[in-house]
C-alpha cells in the first residue's frame, strides 16, 4: 500500500497529462547503448519517468573529461566502468525500477536484450559501431532513437524499420571532422574509416538538449503518441533553431530495402577482378571494414583467387560478412 502511495506522489506530475500511462512506462523496457553524455541524459530521463527496465550498455570507464558532460558520474567513479555507475546512480534516483548493467561492447551483448526492449537508444560515439546497431534494430524490427552532437550544433533522428529511414539509407555521413559524433544534413556518400580519431568539441548544454529531444521520442514511442518526429531534426544551439527534415527511405538500401532482405542487391563482377580488389571495391561502395566474401556457403580465404574461377554466372547470389553488420549483406551478381 505504502509503495502505490508513493508512487501515486513520486509521478504526481506527469499524471496529470491526459496522454500518460504510467502502467505501460512500467511495463516497458529500454535499451540504451552508450552512456555517455547523450546516453546519461536519456537514462537518467527514462529512469526519473519510471519506465521499468532499462539495460545500459557501455564497455567504458568513467575518465574525468567525461565530467564536464555526462551528468551520472562523480569524481569518485574515475576508472569505473560506466554502464555500473550508471546503473547505481539511475537506482538511487528510483529504486522502483530495474536497471540491468552490462558493461560490454553492444556487439558481443546476448540477442535477447534486444528482443526483450520496446525501444534502442543510441548513444554512441564511433561510427561502425553506430551502423551495425542500425543494422540489428532492422533485422529486429526495433526502433531505434539515435542522437549525435558536435561543437554547438547536434542531431536526432528516429528509426521506425521499414517505415521511416534507417541510419543507412541516407547515409548522413558527415565531413571528416564531424565523423566521430554528429552527423549533420547533407547526402555527401563520402566514406571514412573510423581510425582518423580526432578530438571533438563537445559542451555539456548541448548534449542535454540532444539527449532530452531522444528521450521525448522513445517516450512517445512507448506511450504510442502519434506524430514520431518524421524524422531528423537538426539542432543549431547558436541561433537557438530546429530544422526538422524528412528523410525518404532508400530503396536500394543495403540495410532495410526489400531488394537486399529479399532479393540481394544487384552488383557487378568483372570476370578478372580478384577476391582482393573485389573486397576494396566493397569498402569503397558499402563503407564496410574488413568484409569476407562467401560463395555457397564457404569463405573465400584465398584473396588471388579470380571471379571467374569462382563458377559464378549472372543472377547466382553470393554474401558478404562484415563487422559493420549485423547480418550479412546479400548480393545478386551480375557478371561482366
Ligand atoms: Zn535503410
Amino acid at each position: 500500500m505504502k509503495k502505490e502511495v508513493s508512487r501515486e506522489e513520486r509521478y504526481s506530475r506527469q499524471l496529470l497529462l491526459k496522454e500518460w500511462d504510467q502502467e505501460k512506462l512500467e511495463k516497458s523496457c529500454v535499451l540504451v547503448v552508450g552512456l555517455g553524455a547523450l546516453g546519461s541524459v536519456v537514462a537518467l530521463n527514462l529512469a526519473m519517468m519510471g519506465v521499468g527496465k532499462l539495460i545500459l550498455v557501455d564497455f567504458d570507464t568513467v575518465e574525468l573529461s567525461n565530467l564536464s558532460k555526462q551528468l551520472l558520474y562523480r569524481e569518485e567513479d574515475l576508472g569505473k566502468p560506466k554502464a555500473e555507475i550508471a546503473a547505481k546512480r539511475l537506482h538511487e534516483i528510483n529504486s522502483e525500477i530495474e536497471v540491468v548493467a552490462l558493461d560490454k561492447d553492444v556487439r558481443k551483448i546476448n540477442k535477447s536484450y534486444f528482443e526483450e526492449s520496446h525501444v534502442v537508444v543510441d548513444g554512441l560515439d564511433t561510427f561502425e559501431v553506430r551502423r551495425w546497431l542500425n543494422s540489428m534494430c532492422v533485422d529486429l524490427a526495433k526502433p531505434l532513437v539515435h542522437g549525435g552532437f558536435y561543437g554547438w550544433y547536434g542531431n536526432v533522428q528516429v528509426v521506425i524499420p521499414f517505415k521511416t529511414a534507417c541510419l543507412e539509407c541516407q547515409p548522413l555521413i558527415p565531413p571528416e571532422k564531424l565523423q566521430k559524433m554528429c552527423t549533420p544534413p547533407g547526402n555527401i556518400r563520402k566514406r571514412l574509416r573510423p581510425e582518423n580519431e580526432e578530438k571533438i568539441p563537445t559542451v555539456a548544454s548541448i548534449a542535454t538538449v540532444i539527449g532530452g529531444i531522444q528521450s521525448q521520442e522513445v517516450l512517445k514511442i512507448l506511450l504510442e503518441i502519434p506524430n514520431i518526429l518524421e524524422n531528423y531534426v537538426f539542432y543549431d544551439g547558436i541561433s537557438q533553431t530546429l530544422t526538422k527534415l524528412r528523410l525518404e527511405k532508400n530503396p536500394e538500401c543495403v540495410v532495410c530495402s526489400d531488394k537486399y532482405r529479399i532479393k540481394g542487391v544487384e552488383y557487378i563482377l568483372e570476370k578478372q577482378e580478384t577476391i582482393r580488389q573485389l573486397k576494396n571495391r566493397l569498402i569503397m561502395s558499402y563503407g564496410l571494414a574488413k568484409p569476407d566474401i562467401i560463395v555457397r556457403d564457404k569463405m573465400i580465404l584465398d584473396e588471388n583467387v579470380k571471379i571467374s574461377d569462382l563458377g559464378l554466372k549472372t543472377g547466382d547470389l553470393i554474401f558478404v560478412n562484415d563487422e559493420r553488420l549485423a547480418k550479412p549483406l546479400k548480393l545478386k551478381v551480375k557478371i561482366m
